[in-house]
């Protein structure tokens, strides 16, 4: 049995635990190839005109593996923690994927609603599993095994490794990049590059924004580098808890950017047309600027975003981060 896992939206935060769960179970784990200018192409022609970025990005990945899978994974992520909520263009994927195209292989669109506490992932493992096996001893060994492993890929993002390599390692899907190993070495600025991982990991969303940077002399250190205790903790200190579980990541690494003597600046990476990036992105700015007036870059991306602009925006952040260090 062939299991499609679009390149897209969640993979960057939980590919290996799927892809270590469906293949103790004895699936075959089908990958979607890096982005590329076709696969954004289709994505945009396929999804509604008021999608983000990342969701038609998304499609452009499922339509890659029309062919390629027997079963497409595409779960309804409502939440994936207690008392928080994922944004709800995740929540409709599935059917805004049916709506919107045709002669798609069969999905796996299993509900995960961990709202009301995390013990009902079992009943999700079990779902997911029951697709391709009976045995239900069999499902839950799968899932320890995929837990351990995604513990591991927690714990090497923490260590510096981004997702790309970090998947390469445990799961032997190559990432893909043009140019390796830039942007990863110590630069002479570290700046906390804030924004969803499909936007910030995906070379071809991001016009390889952490490699560019890198040739610029900056270091990023990104949300994924940060313990979850950390980033719940700094969120915390918001007058209002964030219900958006993508949102308070973003808060919570703010704010501990914010103290770290270590850091020069924040560039804060969004996506056209998403609405809660609107709220959390102001809210972001605004403490930047009344914590510690570090340098801040706001990066709007959509598919028109051309690469000379965001050059020059970059360019413009580096000689700010330069004059500075100058004063
Ligand atoms: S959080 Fe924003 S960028 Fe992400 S899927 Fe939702 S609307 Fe799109």
């Amino acid at each position: 049995m062939r299991i499609g896992i679009p390149r897209a939206l969640f993979y960057y935060y939980y590919f290996p635990l799927w892809h270590a769960f469906f293949t103790a179970l004895g699936a075959k784990v089908e990958v979607s190839p890096p982005t590329n200018k076709a696969i954004l192409d289709q994505g945009v022609r396929g999804a509604v005109d008021e999608a983000c970025l990342p969701i038609k990005v998304y499609y452009g990945h499922v339509l890659a593996l029309r062919n390629k899978a027997d079963l497409l994974f595409v779960p309804r992520l409502v939440s994936v923690e207690p008392k928080a909520y994922i944004c709800p263009k995740f929540m409709g994927l599935p059917d805004m994927l049916r709506a919107g195209l045709r002669d798609l292989p069969r999905f796996i669109d299993t509900n995960v609603n961990l709202r009301q506490g995390t013990e009902k992932v079992l009943e999700v493992a079990l779902e997911m599993g029951r697709l391709l096996t009976r045995n239900k001893r069999q499902i839950l060994a799968a899932w320890e095994k995929a837990q351990a492993v995604y513990q591991h890929y927690v714990a090497l993002l923490e260590s510096g490794l981004r997702p790309g390599p970090a998947i390469e390692r445990l799961t032997g899907v190559p990432e893909g990049r043009r140019r390796r190993g830039e942007g990863e070495g110590p630069g002479r600025w570290k700046v906390g590059l804030v924004g969803h991982g499909y936007n910030l990991y995906d070379e071809y969303i991001s016009m390889d924004l952490i490699g560019r940077l890198g040739r610029l002399g900056v270091e990023v250190v990104t949300p994924d580098q940060i313990p979850g205790a950390v980033i719940e903790t700094e969120a915390a200190r918001l007058p209002k808890r964030l219900f958006w579980t993508l949102g308070k990541r973003l808060v919570g690494s703010t704010l501990h950017f914010l103290q770290r003597p270590d850091i020069d600046g924040i560039i804060h990476v969004s996506s056209f047309g998403c609405g809660p990036d609107s709220l959390v992105g102001d809210l972001v700015e605004r403490f930047s600027q009344r914590t510690r007036k570090l340098p801040f870059l706001y990066l709007t991306l959509d598919e028109q975003t051309g690469e000379a602009g965001l050059q020059t925006r970059v360019e413009a952040f580096t000689d700010m981060l330069a004059w500075r260090a100058a004063q």
